[in-house]
C-alpha cells in the first residue's frame, strides 16, 4: 500500500493575497466547493482575523463544505488563535495553521524577540490551537534561512506541543530541487520525534521552481504538498496544485504514494478561478493550458499515428478536458437549467438568484445557439455579483465607423440614482470608459485590460478583465457578454465597484 500524499490547497488564502486576485465570500465558497468536489483534502480558506470580510468567508466556507478539511490561518498570537477557532466552528473538520518566523533577521528584526523567546511562543500557540481542534499545523516561517539546529529545537518542541503537521515554506522561492529536498530529509533525520508528525512543503514560484521543489521534497519523506490552482499566488505564485498532482499520478513509478484527488474536475477548476480572479491561463500552461493537450485533433485527423500513447503521457480526459460537454440551448428550460447548475456544483441560495440566472440564460441562449458549461459559470459569476454593486449597468450605446470618432453614451445606476453621459475616445471601448470614469469619478488607473473567449467560435461570449490602481490599492474586474464592448463596460464597473469595498484587512506576514 502507498502512502497518502496530502493536498492542502491555499488558493483562498495565499492565492488570494496576489494583488489583484482578492475574491468576495461567495466566490470563495463556489471555488471551495469545486475543490471539495476534487477531493481536495485540506482547504485553507483564510486568515481570519484579517478582516470581518476574511473572518465570513472563512466561516461560509466552514459551513458549505463538508467533505474536506477547513482551515484558518493564525500567526503565534491568542487574539489570532481565537479568532480562526470561531470562524472554523461550522466546520465538520478543521485545522489551525499557526506561524511564527524562526530565521535570524525576523526575530530580530520583525518580531523583536530572542529565540528563546520564539520557542516559548510557538509551543504557546499550539496548545492554545489545540483547544479549538485536534488538527493543528505549524510552520516555521523563513525557514530556508534559519538556522538548521534552532530550526529543529523549534519544531520538536511544537510536536509535544501537539502540532500534527510541520510545513515547511520556501517563502522566497530561492531553494534549488536538490537542496530543499535535502532539507526535508535532515530534518526528518534530526528531530528525534519526527515520526510523530507529517511534513508539509510550501513552495513560491520565483525561480519557476516550486513544483520541483514540491516533488523533491516529497520523494524525501514529505506527504503534504500546499498548493493552489493554476498555481495563483503573490509574485510568481505558489506550486500549482494540477502540476503537482499529475506529475505523481503519472510518475507512479518513481513515487511511493499518492493522492485521492479525482482529477477530472482540474479543468472546472482552473477555468473557475481564473475566471473569478481575472487571471488568465497561459495558453502553454502544463495541464490546463489551451495547448496543453493540442496535439489531440491532429493526431485523430491524420491518422498517421496509430497509438496514442506514443506521444501522450496523460489523458486529457483524466484531468477533465473533452468531458463535461453537455449543451444547453434555447429550448431548454428551467429544470434543465437547475439540474446543469447541481452538476457544477453551484448553488444558487434563493429562488429569485435562480429566475435571475435563468433569465440571462435565455437571453444568452437566444444569441447564441450552444450554451456551454463555460458560459454558465461566467453567467452565475455575473448574476450573483451585479446585484449586490453599487455601481451598475443599465444601459449603453456605441457608434463605432471608420473615418468617425467613436462615441458611447452610457447610462448608470449609482446607488441608486440613475446618471448619463456621452463621451469620444480612439475606440469603442476607450469611449465606454471615459464615459463611466466622468460619472463615477473614481481617479483610478487602468493597469491591465485583456479580452478572451470562453468557447471557440465568433458567437463565444467574451471575457473581459480589467486591473485598477489607485494609492497603491489593486482590484480586478471581470465582465462577460457576447458583445465585447458591452463585457469591457462591465468589467470595468465591476472593478470600480470592488474599489469601493473597504480595504483595512491585515497581510499575515507584515
Ligand atoms: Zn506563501
Amino acid at each position: 500500500m502507498k502512502d497518502q500524499l496530502i493536498i492542502f490547497d491555499t488558493t483562498l488564502r495565499d492565492g488570494e493575497q496576489s494583488p489583484g486576485a482578492s475574491m468576495t465570500k461567495d466566490e470563495k465558497v463556489r471555488i471551495a466547493k469545486s475543490l471539495e468536489r476534487m477531493r481536495v483534502d485540506i482547504i485553507e480558506a483564510g486568515f481570519p482575523i484579517a478582516s470581518i470580510g476574511d473572518f465570513e468567508s472563512v466561516q461560509a466556507v466552514a459551513k458549505a463544505v463538508k467533505d474536506s478539511r477547513i482551515c484558518g490561518l493564525a500567526r503565534a498570537l491568542d487574539k489570532d488563535i481565537d479568532r480562526a477557532g470561531e470562524a472554523l466552528k461550522p466546520a465538520n473538520a478543521s485545522r489551525i495553521h499557526t506561524f511564527i518566523a524562526t530565521s535570524p533577521i525576523h526575530m530580530q528584526m520583525k518580531l523583536r524577540m530572542q529565540p528563546d523567546e520564539v520557542v516559548e511562543n510557538a509551543v504557546k500557540a499550539v496548545k492554545r490551537a489545540r483547544q479549538y481542534t485536534d488538527d493543528v499545523e505549524f510552520s516555521p516561517e523563513d525557514a530556508g534561512r534559519s538556522d538548521l539546529d534552532f530550526l529543529c529545537r523549534v519544531l520538536e518542541a511544537v510536536i509535544d506541543a501537539g502540532a500534527k503537521t510541520l510545513n515547511i515554506p520556501d517563502t522566497v522561492g530561492y531553494n534549488l530541487p536538490h537542496q530543499f529536498g535535502e532539507l526535508i530529509k535532515n530534518l526528518r533525520e534530526s528531530i528525534p520525534n519526527s515520526d510523530k508528525a507529517i511534513f508539509s512543503v510550501h513552495c513560491h514560484n520565483d525561480l519557476g521552481l516550486a513544483v520541483a521543489n514540491s516533488l523533491s521534497a516529497v520523494m524525501n519523506g514529505a506527504r503534504q504538498v500546499e498548493c493552489t490552482i493554476n498555481g495563483l499566488g503573490e509574485r510568481a505564485g505558489n506550486a500549482s496544485l494540477e502540476e503537482v498532482v499529475m506529475a505523481v499520478r503519472t510518475r507512479q513509478d518513481m513515487f511511493d504514494c499518492d493522492t485521492r484527488l479525482d482529477t477530472t474536475q482540474i479543468l472546472t477548476a482552473s477555468r473557475l478561478v481564473s475566471g473569478i480572479t481575472g487571471f488568465v491561463v497561459q495558453p502553454n500552461k502544463a495541464i490546463v493550458g489551451a495547448n496543453a493537450f493540442a496535439h489531440e485533433s491532429g493526431i485523430h485527423q491524420d491518422g498517421v499515428l496509430k497509438n496514442r500513447e506514443t506521444y501522450e503521457i496523460m489523458r486529457a480526459e483524466d484531468v477533465g478536458w473533452n468531458t463535461n460537454r453537455m449543451v444547453l440551448g434555447k429550448h431548454s428550460g428551467r429544470n434543465a437549467f437547475r439540474s446543469r447548475l447541481k452538476e457544477l456544483g453551484i448553488e444558487l441560495e434563493s429562488e429569485e438568484d435562480l429566475n435571475s440566472a435563468f433569465t440571462r440564460f435565455k437571453e444568452l441562449a437566444d444569441k447564441k445557439h450552444e450554451v456551454f458549461d463555460e458560459d454558465i459559470q461566467a453567467l452565475v459569476s455575473d448574476t450573483l455579483t451585479e446585484d449586490n454593486e453599487r455601481i451598475r449597468l443599465i444601459s449603453m450605446r456605441v457608434c463605432s465607423e471608420t473615418g468617425e470618432i467613436p462615441v458611447a453614451n452610457v447610462t448608470l445606476a449609482v446607488d441608486d440614482n440613475e446618471v448619463k453621459t456621452e463621451m469620444k475616445g480612439s475606440g469603442p471601448v476607450d469611449a465606454a470608459f471615459k464615459a463611466i470614469e466622468s460619472m463615477v469619478q473614481s481617479h483610478t488607473e487602468l493597469q491591465l485590460y485583456s479580452v478572451s473567449n470562453i468557447t471557440s467560435g465568433t458567437d463565444s461570449q467574451g471575457e473581459v478583465s480589467v486591473r485598477l490602481e489607485k494609492g497603491g490599492r489593486i482590484v480586478s474586474g471581470q465582465g462577460t457578454d457576447t458583445d465585447i464592448v458591452i463585457a469591457s463596460a462591465k468589467a470595468y464597473i465591476n472593478a470600480l465597484n470592488k474599489m469601493l469595498l473597504p480595504a483595512d484587512r491585515a497581510h499575515p506576514q507584515v
